[in-house]
């Protein structure tokens, strides 16, 4: 029986006497909250967190997280709560059993296997302070070491979850010791035939292959001796799990996977190393391309060392790891060697530079958040976490916002998103997520992406996805548009593209070298060709080919086209009888409102035909018209559809005296009137009076109307008008 005496002879070689005492006293408290409590063994509760506490101070852990470990299940289980934890061991105990309690209460529910690692990352991203895990692993460790007592069923479930949870973050930590008792302690909960069967073939191949094992030792060690390197040379197994996994994995078998012969050499030195992995491959031949150098190059968690696989002597590779002491306990705590060394007693000298650069952060950063943080950025550079209303959690990259996560969904809601809830608030698109947030998506029938949204997604799914969803509709935007210009340009000449038959169009696109008519009128919509030439042109064609005779057409193609007067040519009086394209704000990219004048429904209107940008609307009064008279060819009439809907920015410039809360006021009345504020500027002229000039949104002339009364009517406003 571990008891707390045993304890603090373990922490009395690394802790001052203060704080051993300390950590006796939460033992008094803790032995009497839990007081008259047992575990499911029958003996007293406090012998549990006793016990984590142990693996904790093996781990050389400071004083605080001894003492929370012992505390560590007095809040969940106790009437004790985080106030007199706070009062009686300070803030910082009382947030690691804070914490650890909240741990305890988030449920790995999801049977998707691919949940798993998003659950372990969750878990990493919610607590503050990595103690906190580094608790909860020794916990589980615990639980799993006294599993037996459990009913069958339980001890299932609590090795599925250890396997898929925290094994791996022990893993992910560096915490090669912890992690390799947590997979074997969780295979024999989870799978006892099996596990049962792969021990005893291990034993068996045990037994076969150590004569073996221990030639290849020495003659590796005495090569070693022979070049001057006293170093020590380690038979290594693999532990039964990881023999399970790969066999499962790789689909191999029990002979593939334990055929291996595995040795650890201990260095005193880097350079040693190096010399060391020399005089091996000398001795037998290394396997090509298996050399790995993770001591100039680290593993993300840390770890240090060099890898290599021999052509082994007697069938079967050797694999060997060689690494220097500081390397190895690294490999053996990982983060857990962070405090190690941080507690004076222990072993000066920095094995790896991650963890130097980790101690540099905890240096200056001061504050176990901002460390943490850093520490999670190593482990999972550029990643979030959120929950969907179901409670799945997705994984998107850092700064990623509510559109990214929609795309990242399905690509349908991303088409479709409108807003979000997040955390049951309503937020708007752009929101960047932040881990461990709920987030559901609103969306619209009939609602689509805005090119704006270009401007703030992070995501290539979403930004690729949003594009080819605009290029579509600008495709299809400018191919109706192309047609109506078609169609006002054919009837003059008492034709309708509809009724043009097949092979006059084919002549046509065959003479100007166009694909396809689809391709013709997203040429004529955006400008790149004049909508009254080409239907010229197809007039003629149209016109010859009811003169029959192929050789007319023959000539015809030969480049005398045009040579036939067009008949609204010949009337000269077509031009005033063509009637004006209607537009209704809704033709997309290839009708656009110039930003001179901003025309609303109910201006008198003309169109401009821009090369390669559709059609640019201006109002008739718009200075900028005038210089579009050379361009005759480049006009279009226009004129508004009726009952056209939707919202038309339109400048205006409100003179105001100086009042305090005037730009208040002025904005209320414009929202009060159901007409949106896009743009702001203030241009204080003097002490007395200011210029403001909106850019607000309006359904036409008469709502426009209506707004500039209402703002007329505030008291402080001097005058207001239209803008130009
Ligand atoms: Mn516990």
């Amino acid at each position: 029986m571990f008891l707390i005496h045993d304890l603090c002879k373990l922490l009395e070689a690394y802790l001052d006497t203060d704080q051993v005492k300390d950590v006796y006293r939460a033992y008094l408290y803790g032995a009497e909250a839990h007081d008259g409590q047992t575990r499911q063994t029958g003996e007293p509760y406090i012998y549990h967190p006793l016990a984590v506490a142990r693996i904790l101070a093996e781990m050389r852990m400071d004083a605080n997280t001894l003492i929370a470990a012992i505390l560590h299940d007095v809040i969940e289980d106790t009437p004790v709560g985080k106030e007199e934890v706070k009062n009686e061991f300070g803030e910082e105990v009382a947030e690691l059993v804070d914490g650890v309690t909240k741990l305890t209460q988030v449920k790995f529910g999801s049977k998707a296997e691919a949940q798993a690692e998003n659950f372990r990352k969750m878990i990493l991203a919610m607590v503050k302070d990595i103690r906190v895990i580094l608790i909860k692993l020794a916990d589980r460790l615990h639980n799993m070491r006294t599993l037996g007592v459990m009913r069958p069923d339980k001890q299932r479930r609590i090795g599925r979850e250890t396997l898929e949870i925290y094994a791996p973050i022990a893993k992910r930590l560096g915490m090669q010791h912890i992690s390799r008792e947590l997979e074997d302690l969780g295979f024999r909960a989870q799978y006892p035939m099996r596990q049962r069967v792969l021990e005893k073939a291990v034993k068996k191949a045990r037994g076969n292959r150590k004569e073996i094992v221990e030639k290849i030792r020495i003659s590796l060690e005495e090569r070693l001796r022979q070049e001057g390197m006293d170093v020590p040379v380690v038979g290594r197994e693999k532990h039964l799990w990881s023999i399970y996994d790969k066999m499962r994995n790789k689909g191999l078998s029990f002979e593939e996977v334990s055929d291996v012969y595995g040795f650890r050499i201990i260095a005193d030195s880097v350079d040693t190393c190096y010399r060391a992995l020399g005089v091996v491959h000398n001795l037998y031949k290394p396997v090509p391309g298996r050399f790995k150098d993770y001591i100039a190059i680290p593993k993300t968690n840390g770890y240090q060392s060099l890898h290599t696989v021999l052509f082994g002597p007697y069938g079967g590779p050797i694999e060997v790891q060689i690494r220097t002491e500081d390397m190895e306990r690294v490999a053996q705590a990982g983060i857990a060697a962070h405090w190690m060394y941080k507690t004076g007693k222990a072993t000066p000298g920095l094995a790896s530079e991650w963890l130097k650069g980790l101690l540099e952060i905890q240096k200056y950063a001061g504050n176990s958040q901002e460390f943490l943080e850093n520490v999670k950025i190593d482990l999972f550079p550029d990643e979030v976490y959120v929950f969907t209303p179901d409670g799945d959690i997705l994984n998107i990259p850092r700064g990623a916002t509510v559109i990214d996560l929609a795309y990242a969904i399905h690509t349908d809601l991303g088409n479709t998103c409108v807003a979000a809830k997040i955390d049951r608030h309503l937020a708007p698109l752009r929101s960047v997520l932040g881990n461990g947030q709920t987030v559901e998506i609103i969306t619209a029938p009939g609602a689509r992406p805005n090119p704006v949204w270009l401007n703030f997604v992070v995501t290539g799914k979403a930004r690729s996805n949003i594009r080819h969803f605009l290029k579509q509709m600008k495709d299809e935007e400018a191919q109706e548009l192309g047609r109506r210009l078609m169609n006002k340009a054919l009837a003059p000449l008492a034709l309708e593209l509809d009724k043009i038959p097949q092979g006059a169009l084919d002549t046509l696109l065959e003479y100007l070298h166009v694909p396809s008519l689809e391709q013709l009128l997203e040429d004529v919509s955006l400008g790149n060709r004049v909508a009254s030439l080409v239907a010229r042109q197809l007039a003629d064609i149209v016109d010859a080919e009811e003169e029959g005779g192929s050789r007319a057409m023959e000539e015809k193609k030969k480049g005398m086209l045009g040579r036939y007067t067009p008949a609204w040519l010949r009337s000269g009086q077509e031009r005033q009888a063509m009637r004006p394209l209607a537009i209704r704000g809704t033709e997309g990219s290839v009708v656009t409102f110039a930003k001179c004048c901003r025309p609303i429904p109910g201006d008198s209107i003309l169109g401009f035909v821009s090369s390669g940008r559709g059609i640019v609307i201006h109002t008739r009064s718009c200075s900028n018209v005038r210089e579009f008279r050379d361009n005759p060819e480049r006009w279009v009439d226009v004129q508004w559809e009726e009952d056209v809907e939707g919202n038309f920015p339109v400048d205006i410039r409100v003179d105001t005296a100086n009042q305090r809360g005037v730009l208040a006021t002025v904005a209320a009345t414009i929202a009060e009137q159901d007409s949106n504020i896009e743009n702001v500027s203030i241009d204080e002229r003097d002490g007395l009076y200011s210029s403001m000039s909106f850019t607000i949104s309006v359904h036409n002339r008469v709502h426009l109307a209506q707004v500039l009364r209402r703002i007329r009517a505030i008291d402080s406003v001097v005058r207001i008008a239209r803008g130009k």
